[in-house]
């Protein structure tokens, strides 16, 4: 089967099939990983190794501090105003879909988040302003956006600048995909469970300076400081998922890095809007310079052919392609891990259902 769930998403078959032989004697210890102590020598490599290997790949520079957090997502949706605070009382969003919204309903929590723009319709297509048309107040503590929208099906393939003010990015669906420069952001933060592990574990990279400005009612467990200062195990961190991550960046790293894993992701993004192009019984609303990579949303021009579209990919092993209930029609999630043979049973897929429904 081929899983095209936006989240929690596939996983590498090889990162599977390993957590799976080593799943009740790992490292020689006749035990699983997830019943040994984090504060042991063989848990701490594995977690050292795991942050080592994300800095490799991301080439993530020394003043940045990198923690493996619960909460996922949605976590920091709170946590990132809270650290932030006493940097001021202000800050700015980028509003390009549901969930770069939903972070600014938390910001609002804990000072006054003010939307700078949001995506419009331009030319009948959902586009994304850039910064020719909005400004960032360098008073601002902060400067939200996301990406890609995950829901969508939206991708920003610009990073917001500002002298002044940190960008912090909502990562989550779009981590690990291509290469990025860090050093473009105050803060990266990603909930694992589309292309670095199971649901639950939170990446945060955040740049040293931005460290110390949490308000005082910050809980212990959501104060990076205090987390940074903890080697991110001041409660006992999410040890399974953490060590399934650093399994995940080894497939990566064998994969050639970001680099390598880019191309072939944008091979298959440009594989699958070809074929919805190609014709008018599918269709996509996304400004070509906004189409999501990960994640690519698509409505059949007669929507009524939607539930035999899903139960003939069903039979056809090709699963969770359904839209968003928010948006609608379909959306097939294409992270890492999906193979370029996923996306080709796809299309061959949808051609064929075409012929015969047409
Ligand atoms: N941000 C984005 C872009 C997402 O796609 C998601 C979930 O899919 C979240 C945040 C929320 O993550 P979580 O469900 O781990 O809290």
């Amino acid at each position: 089967k081929f899983n095209f769930s936006a989240g929690p998403a596939a996983l590498p078959q090889p990162v599977l099939k390993r957590a799976q032989a080593e799943l009740l004697d790992w490292n020689g210890q006749g035990t699983s990983v997830m019943e040994v102590s984090h504060r042991g020598k063989p848990f701490m490599a594995v977690a050292e190794k795991a942050e080592r290997d994300l800095r490799d790949i991301m080439h993530i520079p020394d003043n940045y501090k990198v923690l493996f957090l619960q909460g996922g997502g949605r976590g920091q949706f709170f946590s990132v105003p809270m650290n932030l605070a006493q940097r001021g009382d202000l800050s700015q969003h980028l509003v390009s879909g549901q969930w770069s919204q939903i972070a600014v309903a938390e910001a609002e929590k804990y000072m006054s988040a003010e939307v700078v723009a949001k995506t419009q319709t331009r030319d009948n297509m959902l586009w994304v302003p850039n910064q020719e048309h909005w400004d960032i107040n360098p008073e601002a503590a902060y400067f939200h956006y996301c990406p890609n929208e995950t829901v969508d099906g939206i991708e920003i393939n610009w990073v917001p600048k500002s002298q002044d003010v940190p960008i912090v990015a909502d990562m989550s669906s779009n981590i690990l995909s291509k290469a990025i420069d860090v050093s473009d952001y105050g803060i990266i933060y990603a909930g694992a469970q589309k292309n670095i592990g199971p649901s639950g574990l939170a990446v945060v990279i955040i740049r040293d300076d931005l460290l110390g400005f949490a308000r005082k009612d910050t809980p212990a467990v959501f104060d990076y400081q205090q987390q940074v200062n903890n080697d991110s195990m001041y409660n006992t961190p999410p040890t399974f998922s953490w060590y399934l991550a650093g399994l995940v960046f080894e497939w990566l790293k064998e994969q050639g890095g970001v680099q390598a894993i880019e191309k072939i992701n944008t091979q298959k993004a440009k594989l699958l809007y070809s074929c919805i192009d190609a014709s008018d019984f599918y269709g996509n609303k996304i400004d070509p310079s906004n189409r999501s990579k990960m994640n690519v949303t698509f409505q059949l021009a007669d929507s009524s052919l939607d539930s035999l579209f899903l139960e003939k990919a069903e039979e056809a092993g090709l699963v969770a392609l359904k839209g968003h209930r928010f948006v609608g029609g379909m959306r097939a999630s294409i992270y890492n891990a999906m193979p370029l043979e996923g996306v080709e049973a796809l299309v061959s897929f949808m051609q064929e259902f075409e012929r015969t429904n047409a």
